[in-house]
């Protein structure tokens, strides 16, 4: 999608520190990390949000590549034991980037609280 800045970083034209890559999903350092281990998962193929995967035909291989890739990164940065895995959906759920992500946070002790 044209004006998008995660489909830019999906086709290499935008910079952007990727750790983990394949034919559906890039995850790279998210620019303004929250934590230690900040990084941010996504299909390339641009899709607005959680709510419109649902309605997405390759929903389930998507998802399983996103999985896939969470483990993978959780094992390259050693956080394998403890890690949260979030994605913000629509405006009121504080998405402010409309190319489903998923952030994938750790590093340090994130304890129970969600809000
Ligand atoms: P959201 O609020 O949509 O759930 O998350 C968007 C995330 O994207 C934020 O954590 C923000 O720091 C990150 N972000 C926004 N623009 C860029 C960018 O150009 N590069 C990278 N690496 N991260 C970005
Ligand atoms: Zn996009």
């Amino acid at each position: 999608m044209q004006d998008c800045i995660f489909c830019k970083i999906a086709k290499h034209e935008l910079e952007a520190e990727v750790v983990y890559e394949n034919d559906l999903v890039i995850a790279f350092k998210d620019a303004n990390p929250v934590t230690k281990v900040h990084i941010l998962i996504m299909p390339k193929e641009h899709i607005k949000n959680f709510y419109e995967l649902a309605k997405h035909p390759q929903q389930a291989l998507i998802m399983g590549a996103v999985t896939e890739a969470a483990a993978e990164i959780a094992d390259q940065f050693n956080i394998s034991e403890g890690f949260r895995v979030i994605t913000n959906n629509g405006r009121a759920g504080g998405q402010s980037v409309f190319h489903l992500h998923f952030h994938l946070i750790g590093g340090q002790e994130l304890g129970m609280k969600l809000v």
